[in-house]
């Protein structure tokens, strides 16, 4: 489908997905896409990583009409690492009305790995956007000033819109991957130096690495992440404005993938952010949410199988932002 998208082809999408067999289709994904030999890589800073099975894949579907969809390990906690920084930007939208937060970090493609400190010196502590860890940080010292533990507000934001008790922050995995964070607590120095931090750089990398230590399903991911599919509006009542919900979708279209984001919006067409623990959640506006795991990486930090995964479901139900 090429053009500007009506809402009434939102519709046509969503009842012929009511339709369709979401079940079978989303099997034959599992079984053409779960790997079968050990590719790709995981991160060397986070050792609790290194130990996930390489062949498990998961994948699952929540509608914005109320179905959920599930298939392979679609029920198996993982850590949800970067995807979190979705959700800690909703919350830090939510409570600033006045787009403070905006004067802190910028919303353009960084073209730099998620860590590179070189771009953060160049350009005067002021991260590019908020889906790199700089400006991840930035966000997670702009939380704090509110609540001094964002992690767990995270956690309960989390909760309440997946509707389960099940996501946890695995507080074993944070402390082993925060003897790893010299990278992300040299940014934080960084951030600190050009006084764009309030707290301080330890106590902001502590609270960020137990935010990406949060475990959660394919399923609870997919159904936490529905708001951005529903125009901000979230399974208890209105999270975001329509507005501040595109915009998070426009910066993971943008900046959700690291520096592969211009590759991913070419082969999947969809706003998504992925996490170095293997998951992408995917937005496809008015339709519905995905979250799609395979922990094994590509060079630029993204699941290998979790995108070819999502590229062939895109193309075989039309899903598609273009
Ligand atoms: N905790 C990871 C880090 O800060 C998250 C990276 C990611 O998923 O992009 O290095």
């Amino acid at each position: 489908m090429g053009g500007i998208i009506k809402t009434a082809d939102w519709q046509e999408m969503t009842t012929a997905l009511e339709a369709s067999p979401l079940g079978p289709l989303l099997n034959n994904i599992v079984r053409s896409h779960r790997p079968l030999q050990k590719a790709g890589s995981v991160p060397a800073n986070i050792p609790f990583l290194a130990e996930v099975p390489f062949d498990k894949f998961g994948i699952a579907v929540a509608t914005t009409s109320g179905q959920v969809y599930r298939s392979g390990d679609a029920d198996v906690p993982f850590s949800i690492q970067s995807i979190s920084k979705v959700f800690t930007l909703a919350m830090a939208l939510q409570g600033d009305p006045a787009g403070r937060l905006w004067s802190r970090v910028l919303r353009e493609p960084s073209g730099t790995a998620f860590n590179s400190l070189v771009q953060l010196e160049v350009e005067h502590g002021v991260p590019r956007n908020p889906f790199i860890n700089a400006g991840a940080l930035v966000v997670t010292d702009h939380l704090m000033e509110g609540t001094p533990d964002a992690a767990k507000q995270l956690l309960r934001f989390l909760t309440a819109e997946a509707g389960s008790s099940g996501p946890f922050i695995n507080e074993e995995a944070a402390s082993s991957e925060l003897l790893g964070s010299n990278r992300n607590l040299a940014l934080a120095h960084f951030l600190k130096d050009f006084g764009n931090l309030k707290q301080t750089a330890q106590s902001v990398v502590q609270n960020y690495v137990r935010q990406c230590s949060i475990m959660m399903t394919c399923v609870e991911l997919a159904q936490a992440g529905l708001f951005l599919a529903r125009e901000g509006r979230g399974r208890l009542g209105r999270i975001l404005s329509p507005s501040d919900a595109k915009r998070i979708g426009s910066i993971m279209l943008t900046c959700g993938m690291y520096d592969a984001a211009g590759e991913f919006a070419y082969r999947v067409g969809l706003p998504g952010k992925s996490g170095v623990g293997g998951g992408i959640l995917v937005i496809v506006p008015g339709v519905c949410s995905i979250c799609v795991w395979s922990p094994r990486l590509d060079a630029k930090g993204n699941s290998l199988a979790g995108t070819a995964a999502l590229a062939d479901l895109s193309d075989r139900t039309g899903w598609s932002v273009f």
